[in-house]
């Protein structure tokens, strides 16, 4: 008998997101099941839920892809959790685990086509439904560990925003003597800026205006320029060894691979559905290359998570109500969020 539980979802793209109710699974053999504590909300969350990708893959749709609980039950066949470890899940819940990617550890990129937590088709016909709901049950394999030295609301935004950086700073080398730029100071881009101040790379901020130099500097970034200043452009030209683009609209990638340096790489993770112009030449200089990133494999999450417990590295977050989150997503549209909301999962009883 599948359990039904509180959720906050969208029956219409671009509608308010409601109270709903949504069933959840029985514990299979290799599942566990956790209370959720709580869920960040993730720019990509809104994208779908306002119909930015497309059509609800599935009405109504409960969005929500960082998530920290805490287990309460495990099937009889599961091996890495038990009942009353604190878990996290991600963006996804499942792959086919035998393509030559899912083999390399990075599911995302299953040839076979990863399950999203919502919104994705599941194995037993139904669609995944995501955090924003009381609890949730899912195949061991895509939990994760939550260190117990990072604090669980804080940590939530690391399931997403804090892997969409760590994987693509590590694979472009962000490290001492390395020069990074951040663009865009949203909830990817702050987690970016720690996580490459305590790789070791100098930081320097890149935002619309001036209006968060400040805080930017509190974060750690050693520099700070606003790109609504075309003398940034020039004075920053052929500096980064990355340039990390976070930003959740068009950017103009020629201007920004002007500012790599020798072999430097434009990492994109930000999301548009514009098709981005490329001027050759700006790519030839320098030899530069633009790479793309999707989060991440299991394993380097759980590799990212252990080393913000190291390095004490977490969100900086607001926390809402369930009934908040309407105005949470108006507020991050504006960039009025410092810089991540986390929605309190405990409000969603009634
Ligand atoms: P966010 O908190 O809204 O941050 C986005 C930042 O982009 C804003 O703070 C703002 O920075 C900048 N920005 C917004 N609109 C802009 C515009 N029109 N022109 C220039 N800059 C603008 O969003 P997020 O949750 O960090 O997500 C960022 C993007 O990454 C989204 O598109 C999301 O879907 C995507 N994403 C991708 C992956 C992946 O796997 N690749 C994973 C998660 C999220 P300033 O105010 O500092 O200019
Ligand atoms: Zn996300
Ligand atoms: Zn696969």
């Amino acid at each position: 008998m599948p359990t039904t539980v509180n959720a906050y979802g969208t029956f219409e793209a671009g509608a308010a997101l409601q109270p709903l109710s949504i069933d959840r699974r029985d514990v299979g053999p290799h599942d566990v099941q956790l209370d959720i504590l709580y869920c960040g909300i993730c720019h990509s969350d809104i994208h779908f839920a306002s119909g930015d990708f497309g059509p609800l893959p599935v009405s109504p749709l409960v969005p929500g892809h960082e998530i920290v609980g805490v287990v309460t039950a495990t099937g009889e066949a599961v091996t890495k959790h038990r009942v009353g470890d604190r878990v996290g899940i991600g963006c996804m819940v499942d792959s086919c685990r035998e393509c030559e990617n899912c083999v390399a550890g990075q599911e995302q990129y299953c040839l076979n086509g990863h399950t999203l937590v919502f919104g994705s088709p599941d194995r037993d016909g139904t669609f995944t439904q995501g955090g924003y709901s009381e609890m949730i049950v899912a195949n061991e394999d895509f939990v994760v560990r939550v260190p117990e030295a990072l604090d669980p609301a804080a940590a939530a935004p690391l399931l997403c925003a804090g892997i969409t950086v760590y994987a693509p700073l590590k694979r472009w080398g962000a490290g001492p003597g390395t020069r990074v730029a951040v663009v865009g100071l949203g909830g990817l881009g702050h987690v970016g800026v720690k996580m490459a101040k305590a790789m070791g790379a100098e930081v320097t901020v890149l935002s619309r205006s001036e209006s968060k130099r400040e805080a930017a500097l509190e974060l750690g970034a050693d520099d700070y320029a606003a790109t609504g200043d075309p003398e940034t452009f020039a004075k920053l030209a052929n500096r980064f060894h990355i340039v990390l683009n976070t930003v959740s609209a068009p950017i103009d990638v020629n201007a920004y691979l002007g500012l790599l340096r020798i072999g430097g790489t434009l990492a994109s993770v930000g999301v548009t559905t514009e098709p981005l112009p490329l001027d050759a030449f700006a790519l030839m200089n320098n030899g530069r290359n633009i790479a793309g990133s999707q989060f991440a494999g299991i394993r380097e999450t759980q590799e990212m998570l252990d080393f913000c417990a190291e390095h004490g590295v977490v969100a900086d977050i607001e926390l809402t109500a369930a009934d908040g989150i309407n105005d949470a997503y108006r507020r991050v549209l504006s960039s009025d969020v410092r810089y991540r909301f986390v929605i309190d999962n405990a409000t969603l009883a009634n």
